[in-house]
């Protein structure tokens, strides 16, 4: 991408007047000269995907619009999660794809600069401006759901923590500089008690990281190995023993932020799927479904909002996290269906060239769709939380 060209002020206004940010960012959006083809920018792999997004990254962030919703300390102009949340909204307008790197920064940088304000002074400038990217290593083989179960062991040693376990799931974990793991330090029936949060980089002696290709054939997520990996005592995000409190902490960004952001992405979606639809001509059924989904993701985004809102005030969201992350998980399903059922001529083409890529990436994003109520917590935990947390209904009966 060329140089900037269009920066935004280095100024405090934006920070108080978010009408004012949008309303320059979008001016800006429109004249970008690389709009184009950041809009229309399609590849065959995973890789190739997330190399080009951290070009966005740098550009936005050369013009300083991707540095508001930010504080200084990590290379931000100031702001809070409304800044970004309209980041999302008009980057969903404009058509353009949220880059990848924003979903893992959404759901590890808060609880970064809160818990480990010296590691977010060091690495999330870097992550801000594209030439870093991490992983979220909390999900083990057989600790899916019941994370508190995790084996993955740090012991204390010298000034610093061995680790030895595995991760699997870990999202863009094939190419992230570093990783936020979870890990146990307590006894082994410690449950949520004995765990703590380290942030350990991938180059790390001992680590080894093995991409997973999903079903699409890209290798998106990745499983980790830990094999008496050393790290430092200062890499520990909040306290030994403190790892669940940080994981509480992040996971209101995970399902709040980061759906969020998603739901801006399927409106993108729903926006082609539009044009698509009106070039088309298509009959009154497809037409009918398309309302019926919009609806549900626009009542999404609406509860969403609302904790964007508490978020950037600082308030704790909780076990209300978890309706913004059903609903937005159901609306980003169903979306993707609708564009499968009503472009299946054009999706199951056998494309060559530029087209080839650009289908390969729509039918990558509808597989990548089918798990959108598993991951962060399946769609059944949520309305576990929900029942137990939100409605207290009574505990359900298991089987013995
Ligand atoms: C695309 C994708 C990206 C991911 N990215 C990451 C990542 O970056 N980092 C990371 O750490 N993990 C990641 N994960 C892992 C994800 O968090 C787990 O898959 C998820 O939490 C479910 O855990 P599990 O796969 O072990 O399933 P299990 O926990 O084994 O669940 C199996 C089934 O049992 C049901 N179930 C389990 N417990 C209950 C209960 N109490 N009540 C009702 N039903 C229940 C589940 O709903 C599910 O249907 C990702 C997963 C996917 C698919």
């Amino acid at each position: 991408m060329s140089a900037p060209s269009d920066p935004a002020p280095n100024s405090s206004d934006y920070v108080s007047d978010v009408a004012a940010f949008r309303q320059d960012f979008r001016q800006y959006l429109r004249r970008l000269d690389c709009a184009d083809a950041w809009r229309s920018a399609a590849f065959p792999s995973a890789e190739e995907g997330l190399a080009h997004d951290a070009t966005v990254m740098a550009r936005l962030h050369a013009d300083n619009w991707i540095r508001y919703g930010w504080p200084e300390v990590v290379g931000g102009l100031g702001g809070t999660e409304i800044h970004r949340a309209v980041l999302y909204e008009e980057l969903g307008q404009a058509m353009l794809p949220i880059p990848a790197q924003a979903w893992t920064l959404e759901v590890m940088a808060p609880a970064t600069l809160k818990f480990a304000p010296h590691l977010a002074g060091e690495y999330l400038p870097n992550y801000l401006n594209g030439s870093e990217w991490w992983g979220q290593g909390f999900s083990e083989p057989d600790s899916g759901s019941d994370l508190a179960s995790l084996r993955t062991r740090a012991t204390e040693d010298g000034d610093g923590f061995v680790v030895n376990g595995q991760k699997i799931w870990t999202s863009q974990g094939g190419t992230a500089k570093r990783l936020c793991v979870l890990v146990r330090t307590g006894t082994p029936e410690s449950r949520h008690r004995g765990l703590s949060m380290l942030l350990i980089d991938t180059d790390a002696p001992g680590l080894t990281v093995r991409p997973i290709a999903l079903a699409s054939g890209r290798r998106e997520l990745a499983e980790v190995f830990f094999d008496d990996v050393r790290v430092p005592a200062n890499r520990l995000v909040g306290e030994v023993g403190g790892g669940w409190a940080v994981t509480m902490f992040l996971m209101q960004y995970e399902r709040g932020m980061y759906g969020y952001a998603a739901l801006n992405k399927v409106l993108m979606e729903l926006g082609r799927l539009r044009q698509y639809m009106v070039d088309r001509a298509v009959g009154q059924a497809a037409r009918e479904r398309f309302a019926r989904v919009y609806v549900d993701v626009i009542t999404a985004q609406a509860r969403a909002a609302t904790t964007v809102r508490k978020l950037a005030a600082g308030e704790a969201v909780g076990p209300e996290s978890s309706i913004d992350k059903l609903l937005c998980s159901e609306a980003e399903r169903a979306v993707n269906d609708l564009i499968l059922d009503v472009a299946r001529d054009h999706m199951m083409v056998n494309a060559a060239g530029a087209e080839a890529a650009e289908l390969d990436t729509a039918r990558a994003e509808w597989w990548y769709s089918r798990a959108a109520t598993i991951m962060g917590g399946t769609a059944e935990v949520q309305r576990g939380i929900i029942a137990d947390h939100i409605l207290g209904l009574p505990k359900e009966r298991r089987a013995s």
